[in-house]
């Protein structure tokens, strides 16, 4: 690894202007503690300039430590008319008292004229007087030129005037930014060359994702003479996002053979993009290249068996090496050899003498034609597994239940019963819930704790979806109910399908529950092979 590359972190700013984003105080806090120990160089915390929140965030960051990152506040150059010191939106960058301080400015002609409507020459003096006087304040200072690209374009003259005025004034590093999202490979190339030859300074790459091309621009760049790199992990970001980190950064030492993050904190990078969706409350997209579950996740027989053969034969690298793993999908064209692997990978020893081997085909190939699906409920499909091959009696059944409703016109509430044997006891339980299966769930819960409660304690629901399903055609629709749930270490997802939904739920539950009750074993059997 040679050659290394700065990684700019600005999920925190250009990330939280992505749609349906918004960071408190303590989740950017969260995220900025989670991204330093991953070992990013710089984390952008906000525009204290443009909202109150950024602020309080930059006085809370003030009491603690960063081991590997620099934190940087964003900020833009100084209005026309006033001196760098005089302009308050500037002040507050120094108040922010960061080590880094970030000044966007305008490249681009068109944008001067018409957006901060003032002269070529004005513009040029609030770019070397911004950085001038954050230097003489002692800052390290990143200089982002919007508009890079299209500026370039329109006048390249223009467009390194302004770039070289960021250099006279100190600035330590000159970004160039695609800030509308519209550039190609091509053109990043090119014109990165051309100002690397004219600029001395560190040269940056800031792209955004508007046309595809966010994370094939920014690597262009690097190839092309920049060292730097501004992204957000999983690529938030406004409109369709920003260069994505999460890709950039294995691209770069799997790829490029070009260092960036710590080495060892490459196979946290899965854990990273989970971090980030987790507080930002987005389900995360699994077809995110590199950390998206379904990136090494493999269907259909013939590439189920080469893989079985030889596991690099359809995978572009180990995926362990980024924290993620691979899958093997279940479907109606599931044949053995799928069987056979998605049993190995949730632990059992399982091969193609296996006597019980047909009986569990048979069995998913009818309750896939039922309407369940068990590309996405590992846990069911475990257990399934688990029934067919260990010949053991389950840990409970639900005996009978009962579920009711009432309403007092303004609120209303559910109850559900349970009869549930374990052996020879029983419990019956009730329990009240906002909905049937919230009720549903509670009188379970409280049953099996009687019993299993060092087990169970921790074992929460945390995703609940409905949909309905046509398992033929000439049958009644089915509800089909896919439940999450974790026990803090561990997620697995568990089905029902029925035509009524609270038994699609109960069913789902009830192996949720089941799982949970196992899972020690399941992670013994893991361990072992
Ligand atoms: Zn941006």
């Amino acid at each position: 690894m040679s050659n290394p590359v700065e990684i700019y972190d600005t999920t925190l700013r250009d990330g939280s202007q992505g749609l349906g984003i918004s960071f408190s105080v303590l989740d950017k806090l969260r995220i900025a503690e989670r991204l330093d120990g991953f070992g990013v160089h710089y984390i952008e915390g906000g525009w204290p300039g443009s909202n109150p929140k950024d602020i309080e965030f930059f006085d809370e960051a003030k009491r603690r430590t960063f081991r590997n990152a620099r934190l940087a506040a964003f900020g833009a150059t100084r209005r026309k008319g006033v001196t760098a010191a005089e302009d308050d939106q500037v002040r507050l960058l120094i108040d922010a008292e960061t080590p880094v301080v970030t000044i966007v400015g305008k490249t681009s002609l068109l944008h001067v004229r018409e957006v901060l409507q003032t002269t070529p020459q004005e513009n040029l003096a609030m770019i070397a007087d911004t950085i001038a006087f954050l230097k003489t304040q002692g800052r390290f200072v990143v200089y982002d030129a919007e508009h890079s690209f299209d500026g370039y374009k329109e006048d390249s003259e223009y467009a390194l005037a302004t770039l070289a005025a960021a250099e006279r004034a100190g600035a330590d590093v000159v970004v160039l930014c695609d800030t509308n999202g519209g550039s190609i490979p091509a053109e990043v190339v090119e014109i990165t060359k051309l100002v690397r030859a004219r600029i001395a300074a560190r040269i940056g790459i800031h792209t955004h994702d508007d046309i595809g091309l966010g994370v094939a621009n920014a690597l262009a760049a690097l190839d092309a003479g920049a060292t730097h790199v501004q992204g957000t992990i999983n690529g938030i970001g406004e409109r369709t996002g920003n260069c994505n980190l999460t890709s950039v950064i294995p691209n770069l030492a799997f790829k490029f053979k070009r260092s960036s993050v710590p080495g060892e904190s490459l196979v946290m990078l899965k854990e990273m993009s989970q971090f980030v969706d987790e507080i930002a409350n987005m389900r995360p997209n699994p077809r995110l290249p590199w950390v998206g579950a379904a990136a090494f996740s493999h269907k259909g027989g013939q590439h189920v068996n080469a893989v079985q053969k030889l596991v690099r034969s359809y995978e572009h690298i180990d995926p362990a090496l980024v924290g993620n793993s691979r899958h093997v999908l279940m479907s109606e064209l599931a044949g053995r050899s799928n069987i056979i692997m998605k049993a190995r990978e949730l632990g059992f020893d399982v091969n193609k003498e296996t006597p019980e081997l047909n009986a569990m085909l048979q069995r998913v190939k009818a309750l896939e034609h039922e309407g369940y699906e068990f590309e996405a409920a590992d846990g069911s499909l475990a257990l399934l597994i688990r029934h067919t091959l260990a010949h053991e009696t389950k840990p409970f059944v639900v005996d009978a239940y009962h579920v009711s409703m009432r309403s007092d016109g303004k609120s209303s509430v559910c109850e559900a019963t349970v009869k549930v044997v374990v052996g020879t006891d029983q419990a019956h339980t009730v329990a009240e819930g906002d909905g049937p299966v919230n009720a549903l769930d509670g009188a379970l819960r409280s049953a099996l704790l009687k019993f299993y409660r060092r087990d169970l304690e921790d074992v929460r629901l945390t995703d609940y979806k409905v949909r309905i399903v046509n398992s033929s055609s000439g049958t009644a629709a089915r509800t089909r109910v896919l439940i999450e749930s974790s026990d803090g270490t561990s997620t697995w997802t568990t089905i029902g399908v029925d035509e009524n939904i609270i038994e699609a739920s109960l069913q789902a539950l009830v192996d949720s529950l089941e799982y949970g009750l196992l899972r020690k074993a399941f992670a013994a059997d893991v361990a072992a092979t």
